[in-house]
């Protein structure tokens, strides 16, 4: 008992003394943490080196089905340069707490337009404005690309003068709120080099997304490297075609397993809602082994699966995901997570 007193004691003359610390030291607190602040918003500008390789971060490795990942997002550091692919749900807020260097953000290419790769357009592009970026954003996407902006600079336009009425035109340039847009239009092959700087290459082609067309899968090359993007598609001989060598494929895939437990269970709750929905995504969506295939017929070195659904959080769910893929892929197979960071060299 005398014990637990002095304890006791001990502990209260500590709070105290914390208190009495930290009241004489307030002012100094104050400005450390405002400090600290201030250094979470330094950007991680050393994936703006060049060092002769392609830098893919996985900001968001969702889909649409329930879950707590970012929805599709890859960020890709390249020749110096800082490109987008995809902004789905939650992106722009990925991009910021991963410290990626918004203002210095060049570049924005959309594979299709379904929310869950194009809803944080508005958001992104305004955010790397507000942070300090002085560069236009240039936004490339297929048709009807011109419509989205249009739309953009409807919902944005009051926000933006806003900004600039209160701060001024110094530090906030008008011109720099919007995109410079740039629709995707691909040849009777399904394709269109998109870009082609200092090197960098971006080469946009058709995949098979059906009814969503065009859908479009990204190649980029940088000094004999190269890193395909499928995008949303079912299994796809163009995603065999451009991803030939590949250094990385990054592929959709979807636990077709599991959303076929899934269905069986809608059926026999009644739910004829759920059963068509999860129905219908099967028929434009790869499952692991699919993918794998792709992988295996395209001579691809790595194969990162990504716009996991539902999200393998789990042992029990990520089973679903490495259904024997070894039997028909020999590289290596990865589940992307939110914010990995993966470099060819
Ligand atoms: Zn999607
Ligand atoms: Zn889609």
């Amino acid at each position: 008992m005398k014990k637990l007193s002095y304890i006791l004691l001990v502990l209260f003359l500590l709070l105290i003394f914390v208190g009495v610390f930290a009241f004489i030291n307030q002012e100094k607190l104050v400005d450390r943490f405002i400090s600290r602040q201030s250094d979470a918003l330094s950007f991680r500008t050393d994936l703006l080196e060049d060092n002769d390789d392609i830098k893919l971060v996985t900001v968001g490795t969702g889909s649409p089905l329930p879950g707590e990942r970012v929805r599709s997002c890859n960020a890709v550091f390249v020749g110096g340069k800082f490109f987008v692919f995809d902004v789905g749900p939650g992106a722009s807020r990925a991009i910021e707490s991963l410290r990626l260097p918004m203002d210095q953000l060049e570049r924005i290419f959309i594979t299709h337009w379904h929310a869950d790769h194009y809803i944080d357009l508005p958001e992104l592009i305004n955010r790397s404005w507000l942070i300090g970026r002085t560069n236009p954003i240039h936004l490339h996407g297929p048709d009807p690309l011109d419509t989205i902006v249009q739309g953009m600079s409807q919902f944005m336009g009051i926000e933006n003068q806003f900004r600039v009425d209160h701060h001024g035109d110094e530090f906030f340039d008008i011109a720099m709120a919007l995109p410079v847009s740039h629709t995707i239009t691909l040849d009777a092959m399904g394709y269109q080099k998109v870009y082609d700087q200092g090197g960098v290459t971006v080469e946009a082609f058709a995949v098979d997304h059906e009814p969503i067309s065009p859908a479009l899968g990204y190649r980029i090359k940088y000094k004999g490297k190269s890193l395909v993007i499928s995008g949303d598609t079912k299994r796809s001989d163009q995603v065999v075609k451009y991803a030939k060598d590949a250094d990385i494929l990054l592929h959709e895939a979807l636990a077709f397993d599991l959303i076929k437990r899934a269905i069986a269970i809608q059926k026999e709750n009644n739910n004829r809602r759920g059963t068509t929905i999860l129905t219908d995504i099967l028929d434009y969506h790869t499952s692991p082994r699919e993918a794998a295939e792709v992988a295996a017929a395209a001579g691809a070195k790595k194969l990162i699966l990504t716009h996991l659904g539902p999200a393998p959080e789990n042992p029990i769910s990520r089973r679903f995901y490495a259904p024997d893929l070894d039997e028909v892929y020999e590289g290596s197979v990865l589940l992307a997570e939110d914010g990995d960071l993966y470099i060819i060299e």
